[in-house]
């Protein structure tokens, strides 16, 4: 698969909260703005590294021509699936596990002896390959929530 395609990096405005975190959870870089969604702000963000998402069409217009994407559903799910067919991405190109969804750091291996008394004790029996973030100290593991909601998207890629 083209490195490149799993490299698209997003900023999103603050109504898109949701949407963020769910791209974070697929492994995309992804920067929340918290302030009114502005034309001038959004691009200042991107610094033309980030594609912009935003449900504005006010700065949709202002910023034709640059990496922008409209997004209309209302859904989470269905946003994220906009993006993702508006950009020709496939689910090869996710990366799950490794950005945690609420601080957008790159999570870090944690032994599995580390992992003891924080996570529920089936959960520690069960799997050896955790994950955590640097910065929130959540931790993250395959039959996580990330994981389940990262397989209810592939599955709507279809075959
Ligand atoms: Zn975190």
């Amino acid at each position: 698969m083209p490195e490149s395609s799993s490299r698209h990096r997003f900023v999103a405005d603050a109504t898109l909260g949701k949407l963020a975190k769910h791209l974070r959870l697929a492994g995309f870089d992804t920067l929340l703005d918290t302030q009114t969604p502005r034309p001038e702000r959004l691009s200042f963000l991107a610094h033309n590294q980030r594609t912009i998402l935003t449900r504005s069409g006010k700065v949709y217009r202002a910023l034709t021509g640059m990496a922008i994407v409209l997004v209309r559903a209302n859904d989470p799910r269905d946003q994220f699936r906009q993006v993702i067919a508006t950009l020709g991405l496939a689910s090869g190109d996710l990366r799950p596990l490794t950005r945690c969804g609420l601080c957008n750091k790159e999570l870090e291996r944690l032994p599995k002896s580390d992992a003891i008394g924080r996570v529920p004790e089936y959960v520690w029996q069960q799997y050896s390959d955790f994950k955590t973030c640097p910065a929130c100290r959540r931790i993250y593991w395959p039959g996580s929530h990330a994981q389940r909601w990262r397989d209810r998207i592939i599955q709507s890629f279809g075959p």
